[in-house]
């Protein structure tokens, strides 16, 4: 799977790099976030959940049902917001609430 990042959203505030355990991830010269060595990412989703704004996605491989699709997250408090965009570009969003984490 992996993840990308999107240099047109990255801000270049480091979160992505600190919380890597695998020391994979770098900035440019234009101070955006990259990741240096892709084949060792293992797709722990750390930097996904870190990323204020998003720029960080997992890839969604065929192997799960993704189909080229890609998942990003948002984080406030206890809520946090799943986008899912499909390889044809349609995007669902799922709210989850860890408040009511016994009812799902
Ligand atoms: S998914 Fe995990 S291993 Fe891969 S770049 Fe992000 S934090 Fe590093
Ligand atoms: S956490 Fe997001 S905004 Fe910050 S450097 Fe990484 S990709 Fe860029």
């Amino acid at each position: 799977m992996g993840v990308v990042i999107d240099q047109n959203k990255c801000r270049g505030c480091r979160k992505c790099i600190n919380i890597c355990p695998g020391n994979i991830i770098r900035i440019n010269d234009s101070g955006k976030a990259y990741l240096k060595r892709k084949e060792d990412c293992w797709s722990c989703v750390s930097c996904v959940k870190e990323c204020p704004v998003s720029a960080i996605e997992l890839k969604l491989s065929p192997e799960i049902g993704g189909q080229g699709g890609r998942m990003s997250l948002k984080t406030d408090g206890n809520v946090t917001e799943w986008t899912i965009t499909r390889g044809n570009g349609d995007k669902k969003v799922i709210i989850t609430d860890t408040a009511e984490a016994n009812n799902y």
